[in-house]
């Protein structure tokens, strides 16, 4: 540990993003100082496609800044660092004393120079000879080797200081949250939809969750644990609200008066309309699922037709191509899946039929359905919302 220690984070696609690159710039900066405020006083800005880190005082919490970091998307790759005199000198003992630990594991290195400041007197080649040189023989035991080394000792010649630091590791990668406008996004308390809301907001869209339930069908602990996804959610997307809609009257209804086989189909039409009606009030552009292609009954391609057709908003479906697999991979790294998986009953496993229709025709739905009093029970439906914030 060092006290002068700083985290540069280096900008991912923003940077290729031509005249809005401001205006993006602005939104990573604005999102990762929202997201320091409970680590301490940093002072937070961009220069040179990088964002400087820098702690204010002795208080700050560089360790779980590092980790809010590296969950902020927006941000290729995370490096701590250590500023220093722009001098060979300096850059050396620095990286002696700051690296000696890294130097003691290693076998051998290589120091990689950049030099933003084009007015520094060496050239990049030129630093990275000139420190390796000194390493080399600060220590003894470890061999310059340019193409596999062990350890890289980094050296950024920046405008007021150079830097020092090791490799850095991957960020979150993906875009500002916010830039890619608002969606809702349909939370159940299964694996996927915790992973497909997560994908959407690395691709820059700000959520609010919809999350129907069913008392007393489904329990508080149900109702808990979505609240609990959608907080650890909040570490990569900030605060949300997350909407609570009831829909025990809805599966009751379809229940008495629908044919069993579609049963599952025209419940998920409800919850299309209901989310699209949260949509309008929210102003979002788009509602999201965690539906993949061929998982259940109700996600095949015609059903898929179904359930969309209530609704004129797009219906992004970020896994719709993924094996489970891949999906509990993300999900397990995310920090999902544990809570996931915790048994508790969801609206969409009450009342499941025996035999859904994987076939479904569209008109047939269409009139499966006409025995209800569909804008009467959305109505009634939406009077019961109501939303709980949800914070980091
Ligand atoms: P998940 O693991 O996300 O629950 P799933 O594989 O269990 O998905 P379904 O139960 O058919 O699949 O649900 C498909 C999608 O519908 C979910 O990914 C989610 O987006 C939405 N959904 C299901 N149940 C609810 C609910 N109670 N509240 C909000 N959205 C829901
Ligand atoms: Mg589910």
């Amino acid at each position: 540990m060092n006290n002068n220690e700083i985290l540069l984070l280096k900008l991912g696609e923003v940077v290729l993003k031509g005249l809005n690159r401001k205006v993006f710039e602005d939104r990573l900066l604005n999102n990762v100082r929202r997201r320091l405020r409970h680590c301490g006083s940093f002072q937070v800005y961009v220069r040179q496609s990088t964002i400087y880190v820098e702690p204010q005082d002795a208080s700050c919490d560089l360790e779980s800044a590092y980790a809010a970091c590296r969950q902020v998307f927006g941000i290729a790759a995370v490096a701590r660092a250590v500023p220093c005199e722009k001098t060979v000198e300096a850059i050396t003992a620095t990286a002696k004393a700051y690296l000696a630990g890294s130097f003691a594991a290693a076998r051998s290195f290589k120091v990689e120079s950049k030099r933003a400041d084009k007015t520094f007197a060496l050239n990049s080649i030129q630093l990275s000879q000139a420190v390796g040189g000194e390493l080399a023989e600060a220590f003894p035991g470890v061999t310059v080797d340019v193409h596999t080394p062990d350890l890289t000792v980094y050296v950024e010649i920046r405008e007021k200081y150079a830097y020092v630091h090791a490799p850095a590791v991957p960020g979150a990668g993906g875009l500002p949250v916010g830039m890619g406008g608002t969606a809702v996004s349909l939370l159940s308390g299964g694996i996927d939809s915790p992973v497909s809301s997560w994908m959407m907001a690395r691709r820059g869209v700000q959520l609010e969750m919809v999350h129907f339930v069913s008392p007393p069908y489904t329990s508080q602990q149900a109702l808990d644990k979505v609240l609990d996804l959608a907080k650890l959610l909040t570490a990569y997307c900030g605060r949300m609200i997350v909407h609570v809609i009831p829909f025990t009257e809805i599966q009751e209804e379809i229940r008495k008066n629908c044919p069993e086989e579609y049963f599952t189909l025209i419940m998920r039409r409800f919850m299309m309309r209901l989310a699209g009606a949260v949509a309008k009030k929210a102003g979002a552009g788009a509602l999201v699922t965690g539906e993949s292609l061929g998982q259940v009954a109700s996600q095949t391609m015609m059903a898929l037709n179904v359930t969309e057709d209530v609704t004129t908003l797009p219906v992004l479906r970020p896994l719709i191509g993924m094996d489970k697999v891949e999906i509990i991979r993300i999900s397990r790294e995310i920090g999902t899946y544990d809570t996931s998986i915790l048994p508790y009953e969801d609206c969409c496993t009450v009342f499941t039929p025996r035999h859904p229709c994987t076939r479904p025709k569209l008109e047939d739905v269409r009139e499966a359905e006409a025995r209800l009093n569909v804008d009467a029970l959305v109505e009634k439906a939406m009077a019961g919302e109501h939303w709980v914030r949800v914070k980091p």
